[in-house]
């Protein structure tokens, strides 16, 4: 089975050209620039002119099916990966999550069945470790054969996740002997429940004082210590969802001075702030994630965090919870409210906002939304590039469509958008994973089961 993608204008982070793409079974077999021979005899033409073709997005922090206080993210593998793909992202990499007292190879094998046989599109692991002992250390090692090649540590959340500063050096000492890479979450979170603790004694127990209470001091002050244990280790360290100027700060002195530290932020960082944490009633609760939404001014100095690469990739952290049933759990108690806020569906649309507003270039959106996240987790070049040998998962993006982001029309399992009503320059126009397409005209020709597991290599970036 072959595909001609034709007339359309091809993405990378070097630039936007015309060329012809051939995809054969489930690989790209040729990118031919006009006037450099015809490509002849495909059993489908598909034509993109006037539309871009992109690689398809990877988006490398998701939580789909994860436990959080008492309730799980309400979209499943299932539900998520086909929203995902709703949305022109065709790689995604989730978090299995090691709960406290058990093994990370147990923790892997019950996320493997949470996604196997379930999946639209390919996915990969990071792995959270949230009990770190001799035992575990020696299985980080497992880990990697396994092909999960990135761990992810806490210093916020004490008694679920938090890792003390000793056990964050000792994990990180670990990840820089086998070549893996360490994921910070990075707020402190010994600080943070204290300010939480006054605050519901005052009896401010609305959603906005879970913003109030997690100021970005606190997250610059985590980014700080985390680069300097990454300092004394050796370690590589990503900053996972960079939301305030103060840690950008941190990260962009860490690698000036030529420490191999990386950061990504989300779009909710860029579009979303304290004001919509203020809703009235209890509307605010729709906002809640942490780092939490930040004051309206730091929003400039993300994109232009990104634009200078001191921010390397944009994730959602995609943790949906619905606002009945689930959300609401939180009423009268802001520290109730699951944390997480759903946009796996709107990654690429948000971020060609950015192209439209002036925010970022086009080959800049490409590079932060999937050449970089595919490279920086061991998956380039077989992700993240439309090149001859990668597989076919291909955007093809019409930039002159506009839409209306609304619960009313995303495919995400959750009764809300935290982006309703806005309107987006842009649209998916087709989408394909691996050759098959998932997405056209409209419509969802996407199976669960279509999505395989991705073992990742080591890190793209290190020296
Ligand atoms: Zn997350």
């Amino acid at each position: 089975m072959s595909i001609l993608i034709s007339g359309g204008t091809v993405v990378s982070p070097s630039g936007a050209e015309r060329a012809d793409v051939l995809v054969v079974g489930e690989r790209i077999a040729a990118v031919v620039k006009p006037g450099f021979g015809v490509v002849g005899g495909a059993a489908q033409v598909i034509d993109a002119t006037d539309k871009y073709v992109l690689p398809g997005g990877v988006d490398v922090h998701t939580h789909m099916e994860m436990p959080f206080g008492g309730t799980h993210s309400s979209d499943t593998f299932e539900t998520g990966t086909r929203a995902a793909a709703w949305g022109g992202t065709t790689t995604i990499i989730d978090f299995a999550v090691q709960p406290k007292g058990t093994s990370l190879l147990a923790a892997l094998d019950t996320w493997h069945s949470k996604a196997d046989g379930n999946c639209a599109i390919d996915y990969g692991f990071h792995m959270i470790v949230s009990d770190v002992n001799e035992t575990t250390l020696k299985e980080m090692a497992a880990c990697v054969d396994a092909g999960v090649t990135s761990f992810k540590l806490f210093m916020a959340y004490p008694g679920v996740f938090y890792a003390t500063d000793g056990e964050i050096l000792l994990a990180m000492q670990q990840a820089a002997k086998i070549g893996a890479v360490t994921m910070m979450h990075a707020e402190n979170g010994i600080a943070i429940d204290q300010l939480v603790a006054q605050a519901l004694a005052a009896g401010h127990t609305e959603p906005v004082h879970h913003g109030l209470t997690r100021p970005p001091e606190l997250e610059a002050e985590a980014t700080g210590r985390a680069i300097t244990l990454a300092a004394v280790t050796g370690a590589p360290l990503y900053i996972v969802h960079l939301s305030a100027a103060q840690a950008l700060a941190a990260v962009a002195e860490a690698r000036d001075a030529g420490q191999q530290v990386f950061a990504e932020t989300c779009p909710q960082y860029l579009y979303l702030s304290l004001d919509d944490l203020a809703r009235p009633g209890f509307e605010g609760a729709k906002y809640v994630c942490s780092p939490p939404l930040r004051r309206r001014e730091h929003q400039d100095t993300l994109w232009r965090g990104l634009r200078a690469n001191d921010l390397s990739v944009v994730s959602t952290d995609h943790c949906p919870f619905c606002f009945a049933d689930q959300k609401e759990l939180g009423r009268g108690d802001f520290a109730k409210i699951p944390n997480g806020i759903p946009g796996v569906e709107h990654r690429m649309d948000l971020l060609h906002q950015g192209v439209a507003a002036g925010q970022l270039s086009l080959s800049r959106w490409v590079e932060v939304a999937s050449t970089t996240p595919a490279r920086m987790f061991g998956l380039y070049p077989r992700k993240g590039v439309v090149a001859p040998g990668s597989d076919a998962d291909i955007v093809i993006y019409d930039p002159a469509a506009t839409q209306v982001l609304s619960a009313a029309s995303h495919h995400m399992n959750v009764d809300y958008s935290a982006y309703e009503g806005l309107q987006i320059t842009g649209r998916v126009d087709t989408v394909m994973s691996r050759g098959t397409t998932l997405v056209a005209a409209g419509e969802y020709l996407g199976a669960p089961g279509h999505g395989s597991f991705l073992p990742r290599g080591a890190c793209q970036y290190l020296a």
